[in-house]
């Protein structure tokens, strides 16, 4: 298939190629030029069986490769996942289920495609008769960076580099990057908070000179932050099986419209629930669910986003954002992709911090989307009672996204069934979790995971448990003008 941008949609490129490029050249993001549409009972037969099959079949829609090209990439980056099913679903009771995107190597949901996407560049620098290597450059403030470190980890003719804040990652966090193991990966410190990694990493993109140094040395830089379209369509993939597999299992009548109700921040996980509807999943409501930092709240209920706010630093980390990339995505959809109106919002952002959409586009997207936040409070309450009433431990992000469902059929009245979309372990935020469940503050990250498995009775998953014996691989911590030295190094060390 072939992918437009959403600032000047004539360009079209190969969906193969948009995967090493990141980023259109005129600073768009690549949308799919239609929505294939799927075939319900063929999604219900693939769902009884694996879920990297499926996987495999949505991948083929958009990526222009041959099948079993496809499946070994989906077989390979599933097979790491420590729940055979990789998706499970969790029944809390007839109408409220749970799926678990958390069974990956890191934990965490952004295992689903960043375990997909070095695979697809691998295959897609084949196909494009690419001949340098791809160098990834990331700033991360947490969960990022070490997904993308293990999806990346061994793959040929990849090598990455990750920058962390030295002063605002957490302990585990900070743990899971610093004892990365694998021969093409550096981790780096910044002294500064993520403003500064982030800020430096942006300045190398830039830097013809560095750039001069890879090409002799044989790379190219590539990005994997979640607006590579490789990102996006591995996600299309989960709601697709949700929903199939809870009709194959006869829990939802054929045809049934559901809910599914997404911990939101960089709106990459909720647009991939939107391009499953457009491709004819019975989806009902998208519920948009945000913490404190409720910028998209504001947005679908009151036509105006508005960036310029105060910033709350909150239990859900992967949630606090203010400026959601991938709602761009959804905007081209909406206003009919229309380019130059994308490109004119897009401009007042940058400039202003703000836009505002029209009375009838807002109405368009409220069929679709319904939103709302909840705050510390209410997190940590919900936190407690899911685990007091069902026995089910659930992170300060999938609780979010609980809260807020419940909002959503008290104010709605919706009685239909509803999948929250859980994107992390529980003891990826130890700490939080066990003062939520006990009122316990322990300090040591360990301690409290030991305390929290002993309160609850559930297991401490071993990437965590295994942390401390794990032998610290990556001590460097670079001032802000040294980033650039660090990468010719790792460069270098890579040509050895
Ligand atoms: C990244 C992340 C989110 C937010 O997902 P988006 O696709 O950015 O909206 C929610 N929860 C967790 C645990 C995450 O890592």
């Amino acid at each position: 298939m072939q992918v437009l941008s959403t600032r000047g949609k004539m360009n079209s490129i190969p969906a193969t190629k948009a995967v090493l490029q990141g980023i259109a050249a005129d600073g768009g993001l690549f949308v799919p030029e239609s929505f294939p549409q799927i075939d319900l009972e063929e999604m219900k037969a693939y769902a009884a069986h694996e879920y990297d099959i499926l996987a495999a079949r949505v991948l083929q829609y958009f990526f222009d490769m041959d099948e079993a090209a496809l499946a070994e990439i989906t077989q390979q980056a599933y097979g790491t996942f420590d729940d055979s099913r990789v998706v499970p679903i969790k029944e809390l009771t007839s109408v409220d289920y749970v799926m678990e995107l958390t069974h990956g190597p890191t934990l965490a949901f952004k295992d689903m495609a960043l375990q997909v996407l070095p695979r697809l560049i691998r295959k897609a620098l084949d196909i494009h008769k690419q001949q340098e290597n791809v160098l990834i450059l990331t700033a991360t403030s947490g969960d990022t960076g070490k997904a993308a470190l293990e999806g990346f980890k061994d793959v040929p003719r990849t090598a990455i580099e990750v920058f962390y804040p030295a002063d605002g990652v957490a302990t585990m966090q900070k743990l899971q990057m610093v004892t990365q193991e694998g021969g093409n990966v550096a981790v780096c410190g910044v002294r500064g908070n993520f403003d500064d990694a982030q800020t430096g990493v942006k300045a190398l993109f830039a830097d013809n000179a560095l750039k001069a140094f890879l090409k002799e040395a044989g790379y190219t830089f590539s990005s994997a932050n979640s607006i590579n379209f490789g990102r996006l369509i591995p996600q299309v993939a989960y709601y697709i099986y949700a929903y199939a597999k809870l009709a194959a299992d006869g829990r939802i009548e054929n045809g049934q419209e559901i809910s599914f109700i997404v911990p939101t921040g960089n709106f990459g996980n909720i647009l991939a629930g939107y391009y499953a509807k457009r491709m004819g999943l019975p989806v009902k409501k998208l519920v948009c669910a945000s913490n404190g930092n409720n910028v998209l709240t504001d947005f679908f209920n009151k036509s105006v986003y508005d960036a310029n706010r105060t910033f709350h630093k909150t239990m859900s980390p992967s949630m606090d954002i203010l400026i959601s990339s991938n709602l761009e995505r959804l905007l081209f959809e909406v206003a009919g992709r229309d380019d130059v109106q994308v490109r004119a919002w897009m401009n007042a952002l940058k400039q202003n911090g703000r836009y505002e959409i029209p009375a009838e586009t807002q109405a368009g997207l409220r069929e679709t989307f319904w939103a709302d936040f909840c705050d510390e409070t209410e997190t940590a309450q919900t936190i407690k009672t899911v685990f007091e009433t069902y026995g089910y431990l659930i992170d300060p992000h999938t609780a979010v996204a609980r809260c807020v469902g419940e909002k959503y059929r008290r104010q709605t009245g919706d009685g239909a069934p509803a999948v929250v979309v859980s994107t992390a372990n529980p003891y990826k935020f130890t700490q939080d979790v066990l003062r939520c469940v006990s009122g316990q503050d322990v300090p040591d990250a360990f301690e409290a995971a030991r305390q929290l498995s002993q309160i609850t009775g559930t297991q401490i998953p071993p990437q965590i448990a295994g942390l401390h014996e794990k032998p610290v691989l990556h001590p460097d911590c670079v001032e802000r003008t040294g980033l650039k030295t660090a990468v010719e190094k790792f460069i270098s060390r890579m040509g050895d």
